[in-house]
C-alpha cells in the first residue's frame, strides 16, 4: 500500500518561516507522498512554492458548510479553490478545544470528500480512555460515523493520534500501534474501505520513525512538532 507523510504545522511559524520550510520540504522531500499542512493564512503563499513539486497542500479544518454567512470558517472548495488536495478533520485539539463532536466530524470529511478533497480522519483516545481500558471503544464510536457518512465510494485517510502522545515526547509503542491500526482496518474491511491508509500521530521523530514504520499497518504518519524542522520531518520522510 502506499504511505502518506502529513506535517501538521499547527498554529506554529509566520510567513517567512512557513514559505522557507515549505521550500525546504520541496527541496528535500520532493515526493508524491508527502503533504505539509500549513497554518491556513499562509496555505495560498505555501501552495504557490509546491506548485512545481510533487509535495501536497493540506489545511487542518473545514466547515461543515458550503459557502456562506459561518464568519470565521473556511469551506471545502475554498480549500480547493487555494490548491489543496487534504483537509485534517477532527484532530483532537479541535476534539478538545472547539468541542467538536464526531458528528460534526463527520459533517465535515463529508463536506471535503463531496467538493473532492481527501479528508484525514483523526481518530484517538485520552490517557484516561486508555487505562480504563476503553481505548477501541472509543476510538470506534469516533470512526463509526465518518465511515458510515463517506460511504464505500468517497475516500479518506484515518490518522491514529493517542491524545496521550501528542506533544508530550511519549509515543504509543510500535505493538500499541499496530493494535489500534489492526482494530480500525478490521472496521474498514468491513465497511468495503479496507484499501485506506492509517495513518500514526503522536510525537513521530526522527528516532522512532523507522519502527512505527515495520508495522504492518502503519501506512504513513502525520507528525507535529518534527514537522518543523526539515532535518527531522526529512528522516521521517525516508523512513516510509
Ligand atoms: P506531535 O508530533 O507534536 O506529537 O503532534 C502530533 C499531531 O498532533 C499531529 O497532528
Amino acid at each position: 500500500m502506499n504511505t502518506l507523510i502529513a506535517g501538521n504545522w499547527k498554529t506554529n511559524l509566520l510567513a517567512d518561516s512557513a514559505q522557507a520550510l515549505a521550500q525546504a520540504v520541496r527541496d528535500h522531500c520532493n515526493q508524491t507522498n508527502v503533504c505539509v499542512i500549513p497554518p491556513a493564512l499562509y496555505a495560498g503563499k505555501v501552495a504557490e512554492l509546491l506548485a512545481t513539486s510533487d509535495v501536497a497542500l493540506g489545511l487542518q479544518d473545514i466547515s461543515d458548510q458550503g459557502m456562506g454567512a459561518t464568519t470565521g470558517d473556511i469551506c471545502a472548495q475554498q480549500a480547493v479553490d487555494v490548491g489543496a488536495k487534504y483537509v485534517l478533520v477532527g484532530h483532537s485539539e479541535r476534539r478538545v478545544r472547539q468541542f467538536e463532536t464526531s458528528d460534526l466530524v463527520a459533517r465535515k470529511a463529508l463536506a471535503a470528500a463531496s467538493a473532492g478533497l481527501v479528508p484525514i480522519v483523526c481518530v484517538g483516545e485520552s490517557l484516561d480512555d486508555r487505562e480504563a481500558g476503553r481505548h477501541e471503544q472509543v476510538v470506534g464510536e469516533q470512526l463509526a460515523p465518518v465511515i458510515q457518512a463517506l460511504g464505500t465510494v468517497m475516500d479518506c485517510v484515518v490518522a491514529y493520534e493517542p491524545v496521550w502522545a501528542i506533544g508530550t515526547g511519549k509515543t504509543a509503542s510500535a505493538e500499541q500501534a499496530q493494535a489500534m491500526h489492526a482494530v480500525i482496518r478490521r472496521m474498514l474491511v468491513d465497511a468495503g474501505k479496507g484499501q485506506t491508509k492509517i495513518l500514526y500521530g503522536g510525537s513521530v521523530n526522527a528516532a522512532n520513525a523507522a519502527e512505527l514504520a515495520a508495522c504492518p499497518d502503519v501506512n504513513g504518519a502525520l507528525v507535529g512538532g518534527a514537522a518543523l524542522t526539515i532535518e527531522s520531518f526529512a528522516v521521517i520522510v525516508k523512513a516510509f
